[in-house]
């Protein structure tokens, strides 16, 4: 027996959780269930989080956690269940299949069966953000090496054991050079070492457009964070419904499995909701813990019965539905097919699909890193980027001179157009001058000399060049 944690969460939550249960425990499938209450009721007895201290002791100890939809309170505070889940658990890969379930459920696209497999723990999302001028606020995009690897070598993993034949990448490297670029790059490494599987790197925003239009040119497709965030919603929606997709987010040590869609309130307590979602969420978790068998016949059960017409609201269409069902009669249909397989729609069988074993990350050697100069970020409500200069240009001195502007990274200094908008957020960049070194005392210096000249520096950002590389971005124009 595999001991797991379930949350039956809120709104349609544990009902689709109720049904889902039921299913899989009629499919024979030896697993033990341990409960835990996350969500709204938590939030509002006062833990931000959404979730207990106990309640993280029973989802470590027993790693693999099937979790309901859960509704986050209106209101500041709150802190996304989901987001802190991946991060605190190192769940660094979101796998969602989405896949049209032609004719029996009305899609644009007949053909598409895709996977989109999403780092889920960097990018964008690690929620770094600061307002550091009346106008400007950041938020920081970390990208990292192993981050990277260990995402890209999980999709072409996953390609190979579901006998995938192509893994594309989405980035946008032709702007962020330096992250989606190491995105990038790190993926034409790893495909090298899977020569049986076709590859290819598309730049986000045609690929999206692609993606939408002909969704079955895709097979898997990996991609950073917010673009995978994005992305796979729009794969479940035009597959069918976001109500019939479930999403794995595995760890190295721990996993949790889930639908992709939110706790919809208004349906709740009227046994209306498909339970299809959090059922697919929970047959990639039975292949996670080796419970092959439970997990084929629940996917052939469940296919048999979309075939049989028998549809939940979301999905009933007039013609090719042929019964209107409820959550718990769905589950009963599902029930009764166990043993069965689709005619028309692919059956699947599952021989080899237990959890993917990685590699761990290997850091590498260290590069060699040098300083060679520093940004000056500068809170300045003036307007003319000149007249700024000769501000900064007073802390010149003989190791680093001002070489640059920028005003929300296009070059406003030296020779900038007079149209450009310019915000109170400007960078001034510090290169060292020929034959000096620059160190940390001199960055201290010049922050220590822009104090005297009153200058208001909201941050630095050292430039760096690894192996004898610029590490960092130019100036938009120069
Ligand atoms: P939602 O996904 O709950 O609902 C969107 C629409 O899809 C609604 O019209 C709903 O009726 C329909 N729908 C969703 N799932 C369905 C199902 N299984 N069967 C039939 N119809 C279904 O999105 P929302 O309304 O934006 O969010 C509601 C709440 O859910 C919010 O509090 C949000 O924070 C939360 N949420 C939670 C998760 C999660 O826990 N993983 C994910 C997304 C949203």
């Amino acid at each position: 027996m595999r001991k797991i944690t379930v949350a039956k969460g809120d709104g349609i939550g544990p009902e689709i959780m109720d049904a889902t249960l039921e299913i899989i425990l009629a499919a024979g499938a030896k697993i033990e269930i341990e409960e835990i209450e996350v969500g709204e009721k938590v939030y509002l007895a006062g833990n931000t989080s959404g979730i207990a201290k106990e309640s993280w002791e029973v989802v470590r100890r027993n790693k693999v956690f099937l979790k309901a939809p859960i509704t986050t309170p209106q209101g500041g505070g709150y802190k996304s269940l989901n987001v802190t889940t991946r991060k605190f658990l190192g769940l660094y890969s979101n796998v969602r299949p989405c896949m049209s379930l032609h004719p029996f459920v009305k899609t644009k696209h007949p053909f598409m069966d895709i996977v989109i497999v999403r780092e889920n723990e960097e990018d964008l999302y690690a929620g770094i953000e600061h307002q550091q001028t009346d106008e400007v606020i950041q938020c920081l995009k970390l990208i990292s090496r192993p981050g990277c690897e260990k995402i890209v070598r999980y999709a072409f993993e996953y390609a190979k054991q579901y006998g995938r034949k192509k893994v594309t990448c989405f980035t946008k490297d032709n702007i962020m050079k330096q992250t989606d670029g190491l995105f990038h790059r790190v993926f034409d490494e790893i495909a090298k070492e899977y020569p049986e599987i076709e590859n290819e790197h598309w730049i986000v925003d045609i690929g999206a457009a692609k993606m939408a239009d002909t969704p079955e040119a895709f097979d898997v497709i990996v991609m950073p964070n917010l673009y995978g965030d994005i992305l796979s919603d729009v794969a479940a929606q035009i597959a069918g419904s976001v109500g019939l997709a479930g999403s794995a987010n595995i760890g190295e040590a721990c996993a949790m499995f889930e639908a992709i869609h939110g706790s919809a309130p208004r349906r709740a307590g009227q046994n209306l909701a498909n339970p299809s979602g959090l059922l697919q969420g929970a047959v990639m978790m039975l292949n996670h813990i080796g419970e092959t068998a439970a997990a084929e016949k629940i996917q052939n059960a469940w296919l048999k019965t979309i075939e049989d017409g028998i549809h939940t609201y979301d999905i009933f269409k007039e013609g090719t539905s042929k019964q209107k069902v409820g959550t718990k009669e769905f589950a009963q249909a599902v029930i009764a097919n166990l043993g069965n397989k689709p005619s028309i729609l692919k059956s699947v069988s599952y021989t080899n699909n237990a959890a993917l074993n990685l590699p761990k990350y290997k850091r590498k050697p260290a590069a060699k890193k040098e300083l060679v100069g520093v940004d000056l970020f500068v809170h300045w409500t003036g307007t003319s980027p000149d007249e700024l200069a000769k501000i900064i240009q007073q802390l010149d001195s003989a190791d680093a001179k001002l070489s640059m502007i920028t005003n929300r990274g296009i070059k406003v200094y030296p020779d900038g157009f007079n149209e450009t908008f310019c915000t109170d957020h400007w960078r001034c960049r510090f290169k060292l001058t020929e034959g000096n070194l620059i160190n940390k005392q001199n960055i201290i210096e010049l922050l220590a000399n822009a104090v005297t000249h009153n200058i208001d520096i909201i941050k630095t950002e050292n430039l760096y060049a690894f192996d004898g590389k610029p590490a960092f971005s130019l100036g938009q124009g120069q």
